[in-house]
């Protein structure tokens, strides 16, 4: 699929409304980790070369619907003036004659960044009245946001209907070829590593991937509906009982791709102020599966570095517990060893990454957990493919 960038767009003098993803985490109104904001630049940098007067737009957090001071973009809008050494002035609001007025008035060394856009319901209801509004805002309509592209909402689908001239920025792009080097006409051998806690939220993947990919390592809390369902004890691991059947064929499907541990870190207590210990594929009784034993460390370990193109996402256990955090810190290093093509997803597994120091290397880190597990699904991404119309 080929997606106009908005280096081809002429934005010389154009209200240019970039929609990027703002949705960085927060601790007592300070930005924790900046790297979303970072990987916005280049797009925001581009069009200010170019002449654009620039509107940035973006959710923060869930505020459902309410204006709530605590999701206010302010902090962004500081980090944006301070990294672009450009006046960046946030409008009280996301639409209305005032922010329409401002949008209209902007000098060249001056940004206009949009207040919340989840501060109205109509944002995530995709209200097309609501989406006129925005529209109101754009001669021409910029999709930088990958991590809402999965997202039909009024600022990442609805909008596109409305402005003339749409592109996407070079962020999307970026996640975009990067993801499609797993889907398409990869280096083989091609692994996928899957963990986290729910089977529901990734039972789709795994089942596309098994197709796509020559190895599925499985670890996290969904290892133990897979097990269970393969009939092993899984003691008082977290299970999904009512996803049995279909882990059960997806197994049948996947049978010689899909590996699972061999072993497990048990505890009858997640804090881990309890004994913990190492057990083979069968967890005992009052027992808790907690992390991947050191077999399935060696074993996964084998399997990525044989790969030439690696895909991951969640974490093999509890890591944010010390004691149960070894699997996962094994494989986050193994994949920063190899020499393939990485590509990772998902806030933990990067967390993961960021806490063995070594995601610079790393091929690809996604900015969009969700939005990369929909793609690898094969599922189309709203955000997407209104700009392929
Ligand atoms: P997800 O959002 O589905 O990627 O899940 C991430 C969460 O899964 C992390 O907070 C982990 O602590 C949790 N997790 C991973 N392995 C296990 C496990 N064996 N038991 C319980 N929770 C787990």
């Amino acid at each position: 699929m080929a997606l106009r960038t908005i280096d081809t767009v002429d934005v010389a003098g154009k209200r240019t409304f970039i929609r990027a993803d703002f949705n960085v985490p927060l601790e007592n109104g300070a930005i924790t980790d900046a790297t979303r904001i970072e990987a916005a630049l280049p797009t925001i940098k581009w069009a200010v070369a170019h002449g654009a007067h620039v509107i940035l737009a973006s959710h923060l957090g869930r505020p459902k619907g309410i204006r709530d001071p605590k999701y206010s973009l302010k902090p962004v809008a500081d980090a944006l003036a301070e990294v672009l050494h450009l006046k960046v002035i946030l409008a009280p609001d996301c639409v209305g004659p005032e922010v329409e007025h401002m949008s209209k008035s902007l000098d060249r060394r001056e940004i206009l960044l949009l207040e919340n856009l989840r501060f109205h319901a109509e944002e995530e209801a995709n209200d097309p009245a609501f989406a006129r509004q925005l529209a109101a805002l754009a001669d021409v309509y910029v999709n930088d946001a990958f991590g809402a592209a999965h997202r039909a909402h009024a600022s990442t689908e609805g909008i596109a209907h409305v402005v003339p001239i749409t592109a996407a920025g070079f962020l999307m792009k970026k996640e975009v070829a990067a993801l499609s080097q797993i889907t398409d006409a990869p280096e083989r051998p091609v692994v996928a590593i899957l963990g986290g806690a729910k089977v529901s939220d990734k039972i789709n993947v795994i089942e596309h991937l098994l197709d796509k990919v020559d190895t599925v390592l499985v670890g996290g809390a969904m290892a133990y509906t897979f097990l269970l369902a393969a009939g092993r004890k899984v003691g008082d691991s977290l299970v999904e009982r009512d996803r049995l059947d279909v882990a059960r064929a997806v197994m049948a499907h996947g049978k010689s791709k899909l590996r699972l541990p061999m072993d497990h870190v048990v505890t009858s207590d997640l804090s881990g102020a309890a004994p913990i210990q190492e057990v083979g594929i069968d967890v005992p009784d009052g027992q808790k599966g907690v992390d991947i034993g050191p077999k399935t460390v060696d074993a996964y370990r084998d399997v990525i570095a044989k790969a030439r193109t690696i895909f991951w996402n969640g974490p093999m256990g509890i890591f944010e517990v010390e004691p149960f955090s070894h699997g996962t810190m094994a494989i986050a290093n193994a994949l920063a060893d190899s020499s393939a093509t990485t590509v990772v997803g998902g806030g933990d597994s990067i967390a993961a990454l960021a806490r063995s120091g070594r995601s610079d290397d790393i091929t690809h880190i996604s900015t969009g957990g969700g939005a990369a597990l929909e793609f690898l699904e094969g599922r189309p991404l709203p955000g997407l493919t209104v700009l392929e119309r």
